[in-house]
């Protein structure tokens, strides 16, 4: 299957040549026609499976074929995100596709000023990404027309109902016209997923692509054994011994996050923290470091990290299970993206293992164990800050047998086509859809 026979117009295959795609990937051979024959989908698939241009390249191509004067344009198309990070990803592809072809974009989301939008929307866009808390905010005081919407997109709706968004949602919706297309993708197929889709779907198409196929492929995987109070030193080892450069590095909490970030800072690993408690401005100006490649370790929790686009991510690692087995394969799915190689790391102590019974659960397969026989200690207590490149005071510790890693190199797991399917079902967080009536008439 190719690009051109999916029937993308001549702009478009120039703009999907310039990233350098050449075949589409499963969800892209399946959805895109989905999209352009007008239909409803329901769609399975995961960020890395290359689901962003599955639903901006049809619709870019769809709205172009009316294009009306900048000061007359409302918004034609909706894509509704669970984070920031996600909606600077799939707003910079609209973009980049949307240009080629006279439309504009925009991108709306809280914890910043919302004049600039006012501003941006007042001149006029073709299509909105937006988070729904702040996207509901602009329909209240009635500083966006959602009345010609033809488009609603659901991205990451399983994020958006663990993030407790559902309320908002249904809001949004009442706000939309009844006559309009609606395109919802989510890893998970769950019981208020289902409810969701009942709600704003009309006979959607069901596609599923195999669960993170791309990932599954390319991810080698591992667990590492470790006492809970030797983490960060187990961590700092792996990082100076095997010279990964680029890590993400998951941790549970935000306080977590900040205080890992510091004690690796003191081991002279230049490290930083994304989470929703720093603000835009820095969180952005953050991962741009870390793409570029001048941060080491970029820190992060789950929220954070949904919808971050790190091309050729090498490492990934769980500093901390998640509680949610399916936030295993999202935060695993960091790495080894579109084909590339990459290597995710759980670092896993003995309370644990509960955990990593329900992920291997879900999985369907054991993680490799790997064990590092000596790492050394470090010097200096938990918390302590201290300046990037100083060298860890570790130095002047007496010194620990040379750290020897035991065939560090995690074997491959096996079958990974049979790996990527993750159980069904209701999630520990998920929230109950409420019932409105459907689709809204406020419009
Ligand atoms: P997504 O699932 O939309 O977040 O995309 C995941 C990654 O795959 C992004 O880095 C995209 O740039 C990349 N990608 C999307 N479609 C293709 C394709 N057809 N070939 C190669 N890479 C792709």
């Amino acid at each position: 299957m190719s690009f051109e026979s999916l029937g993308l117009c001549d702009e478009l295959l120039s703009a999907i040549a310039a990233q350098g795609y050449t075949t589409p990937t499963p969800i892209q051979t399946q959805a895109i026609p989905v999209v352009f024959e007008g239909c409803d989908l329901l769609a399975g698939a995961q960020t890395g499976t290359g689901k962003t241009a599955a639903f901006a390249l049809p619709i870019v191509q769809m709205l172009s074929e009316t294009v009306l004067p900048a000061k007359r344009r409302s918004p034609r198309a909706l894509v509704l995100v669970p984070t920031r990070e996600l909606a600077a990803q799939v707003s910079g592809q609209m973009q980049n596709y949307g240009r080629r072809l006279s439309l504009r974009s925009t991108m709306i989301y809280g914890g910043v000023n919302i004049q600039a939008q006012i501003e941006r929307l007042h001149r006029g866009v073709d299509i909105v990404v937006a988070t729904p808390g702040r996207l509901l905010d602009h329909a209240e005081r009635n500083t966006i027309n959602l009345s010609k919407i033809e488009f609603l997109v659901l991205d990451e709706a399983d994020r958006m109902l663990d993030l407790g968004f559902i309320d908002d949602i249904l809001h949004v919706a009442e706000y939309l016209p009844s006559q309009r297309q609606n395109l919802l993708f989510s890893a998970t197929y769950s019981q208020s997923i289902k409810q969701l889709a009942d709600e704003l779907l009309d006979q959607p198409r069901r596609i599923e692509v195999a669960r993170r196929n791309i990932a599954a492929d390319a991810v080698i995987q591992a667990v590492y054994p470790v006492d809970r109070n030797r983490k960060r030193e187990m961590l700092s080892h792996l990082i100076r011994k095997g010279e990964w450069n680029q890590v993400l590095v998951f941790t549970r909490t935000r306080y977590g996050a900040d205080k890992l970030t510091e004690e690796l800072l003191f081991d002279g690993i230049k490290a930083a923290a994304i989470h929703s408690n720093k603000s835009q401005s820095l969180r952005t100006r953050t991962l741009a470091e870390f793409k570029r490649g001048e941060l080491r370790v970029l820190v992060a929790t789950d929220v954070a990290a949904r919808g971050l686009d790190i091309e050729r991510l090498p490492h990934v690692v769980n500093y901390e299970l998640p509680q949610v087995p399916e936030d295993y394969v999202h935060r695993i799915g960091r790495t080894g993206r579109a084909g590339k190689d990459g290597v995710a790391v759980s670092l896993v102590c003995q309370a644990e293992q509960p955990l990593l019974i329900a992920i291997q659960q879900l999985l369907k397969y054991p993680i490799p164990l790997q064990t590092i026989a000596e790492f050394p200690q470090v010097a200096v207590k938990r918390g302590v800050k201290a300046k990037v490149g100083k060298p860890s005071r570790g130095s002047s510790r007496p010194k620990q047998k040379s750290a020897k890693v035991t065939k560090a190199k995690p074997a491959k797991t096996k079958s990974p086509a049979k790996a990527a399917n993750p159980r069904k079902g209701k999630g520990a967080t998920e929230r109950p859809v409420a019932k409105t009536g459907r689709r809204g008439s406020r419009s």
